[in-house]
């Protein structure tokens, strides 16, 4: 985002609400309070320019034209306003609609474990640098990233992890990253996230997505007791009103590996 300089009459009440503290008010030349946006630390939430969150009274807070955004500074805003609908996926937010929507997708199947791990949320935004270590932590495992993701098409080298040169620099308010493996993989995948938290320069939180089984029992409960971690009372149970792909997928499989 940036402040018309002339317009801006330095009040202040926009710094009260980026959550990047990217704005600041100073005295210019002129002796004139004028606000500034450190455009490294802006994030593109568009909170700023949200008229029914910050009323600017001197209406001087615009964004540029799509043309006149680098790549990399467009992709800020589609990572970090979810009222915007992300290009590379066409639905709203940073995501897929990971476990919410598994009895249609059937992406994750009895016998899988499914993975979100989203980085920069609460609060602190994430570098795209900070996203990559964790990428690469997991591709050493071989580990295929979620393709419907808006983060698999910034890759440069998806059996590495690495991401394209143009939006390295960048810095979105959170990613996440989702992956599905076989269940007997869990505690390898658990240990290599234990790792990637204690070289983290940033917040993350873990989801992991499970069937129950036909006795009614899940089994990543079992699971993250073995691994010392405790699943918080928030998680999502999805019951499955929609149609059951998720065990059309199962039977289809089944039969064919008959
Ligand atoms: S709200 Fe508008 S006028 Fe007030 S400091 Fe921010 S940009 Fe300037
Ligand atoms: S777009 Fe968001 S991060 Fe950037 S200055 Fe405005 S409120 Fe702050």
């Amino acid at each position: 985002m940036i402040i018309d300089q002339t317009k801006c009459i330095g009040c202040g009440i926009c710094t009260l609400y980026c959550p990047a503290d990217a704005i600041t008010v100073a005295v210019n030349a002129e002796g004139k309070r004028k606000a500034c946006i450190d455009q490294d630390r802006c994030l593109e939430c568009g909170n700023c320019i949200r008229k029914r969150v910050v009323k600017c009274p001197a209406d001087a807070i615009y964004e540029l034209p799509k043309e006149e955004r680098s790549v990399g500074r467009q992709m800020r805003r589609f990572f970090s306003d979810p009222s915007t609908t992300h290009p590379l996926t066409g639905v709203p937010g940073r995501g897929t609609e990971e476990v919410k929507t598994n009895d249609v997708t059937g992406r994750v199947c009895r016998g899988e474990l499914g993975f979100c791990l989203e980085l920069g949320r609460p609060v602190l935004g994430t570098d795209v640098r900070e996203i990559e270590k964790a990428t690469m932590a997991l591709a050493e495992l071989g580990v295929q990233l979620e393709n419907s993701n808006p983060l698999y098409d910034l890759l440069k080298d998806k059996e590495k992890g690495t991401f394209k040169e143009e939006y390295l620099d960048e810095r979105f308010v959170s990613a996440i990253i989702e992956f599905t493996v076989p269940f007997e993989r869990g505690e390898e995948i658990l240990n290599k996230v234990k790792e990637i938290a204690q070289n983290a320069g940033t917040v993350f939180s873990l989801d992991v997505v499970c069937c129950y089984d036909e006795d009614g029992t899940l089994p990543v409960l079992a699971l993250c007791e073995k691994m010392g971690m405790e699943p918080r009372f928030n998680s999502k149970v999805n019951v499955g009103i929609g149609r059951p792909y998720v065990i059309e997928r199962e039977d289809r499989e089944r039969r064919n590996a008959q």
